[in-house]
């Protein structure tokens, strides 16, 4: 199947499938149920507006690659339909925690 620019590939499509998340409400599930929705270590600005181009560039594509620990959005899309913010160990997978993301009640961060 052809995928398009930025689409994830066949072998991040496998090892997301042989991960399993602990959601808050549906308790251990495939990977395969959840979306990944991007870094969770910069929140966004509060008030985009006041920022200059640069700085709201910055904040959209200028992120680290980081090893090790790392907090992600992940969204239960075949599940509670919430999302979450999970640290994961980018080089063994491990998923160390899950939570609901901070004063978003679930919703989208
Ligand atoms: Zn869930």
């Amino acid at each position: 199947m052809a995928r398009g620019p930025g689409s994830i590939t066949d072998d991040v499509l496998q090892e997301v499938s042989l991960m399993y998340l602990c959601c808050p409400y549906c308790g251990e599930r495939s990977g395969a149920e959840f979306a990944y929705g991007g870094d969770a270590s910069a929140p966004r600005p509060g008030n985009p507006a006041s920022l200059s181009d640069a700085e709201w560039y910055a904040w959209l594509y200028e992120r680290d690659n980081p090893v090790g620990r790392h907090q992600e959005y992940w969204y239960h899309q075949l599940g509670c339909r919430q999302w979450l913010v999970v640290v994961r160990d980018t080089v063994s997978n491990d998923i160390i925690a899950v939570e609901e993301p901070v004063g978003s009640g679930g919703g989208q961060p």
